[in-house]
């Protein structure tokens, strides 16, 4: 079986990626191949930072590889915090810990929208604040090319925090075409429809062709 390594250490990722791959390719993590290297990542979009990931497990393991990077674009604020979702809030001068990171982030991301006093209507009761949309970019390197898969899901930002599943805007997101936000959804319903799942899908296809 060929292999193929998933530059992160994420064991959920991780596991999401094995199902779908895993009868085609042997999937190896960054620790599987010994490499614990916090691999640089300061590109200006989600392809450079994905392609700069799969480039070093390349440059210094040798190997095929693929790599993903992903973030909320809101459309009320020009389509940020894109590449910067991580560091949102410590952009504006919060101080944020690994237990408070996720809070920050959404409490920053709605009161510059509430600064626009938004008037797009209610979902299930809650003010929506602006359309917006989840990303992840998968490169990957496979036998001396580059290619790039893009997964989408569009939805609202609400003004108000729901649901206890999932990590990072979760709360505030309300996918197209449902009344609850991801982390009332849970994991089955968002894995199914998720950015990650499809641009892993698009990433399954073009490995199977
Ligand atoms: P990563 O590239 O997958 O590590 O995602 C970067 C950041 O984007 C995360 O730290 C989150 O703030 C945000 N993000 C990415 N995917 C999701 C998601 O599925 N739900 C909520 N936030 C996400």
């Amino acid at each position: 079986m060929e292999t193929l390594v998933f530059a992160s250490n994420n064991a959920h990722k991780l596991e999401e990626i094995r199902n779908i791959l895993g009868q085609q390719f042997h999937i190896k993590s960054l620790s599987d191949i010994g490499c614990h290297a916090d691999i640089p990542e300061t590109g200006n979009t989600f392809q450079e930072n994905a392609l700069q990931k799969a480039q070093y497990v390349k440059e210094h393991y040798g190997l095929d590889c693929f790599a993903d990077d992903s973030g909320l674009e809101v459309e009320a604020l020009g389509w940020e915090p894109g590449i910067y979702s991580a560091r949102y809030a410590q952009m504006h001068g919060r101080i944020v810990t690994d237990e408070n990171k996720d809070d920050m982030n959404m409490d920053v991301l709605m009161e510059r929208l509430e600064a626009q006093h938004p008037q797009l209507g209610q979902i299930a009761g809650a003010r929506i604040l602006s359309p917006a949309r989840f990303r992840t970019t998968i490169a990957l390197l496979y036998h001396g090319s580059v290619h790039y898969f893009d997964g989408i899901v569009p939805g609202s930002i609400i003004d108000q925090k729901r649901g206890t599943t999932g990590f990072g805007y979760d709360p505030i997101f309300v996918p197209e075409g449902y009344t609850q936000t991801f982390a009332q959804l849970g994991s089955d319903v968002k894995n199914g429809i998720s950015h990650r799942a499809r641009a892993v899908a698009q990433l399954a296809q073009f490995l199977s062709t």
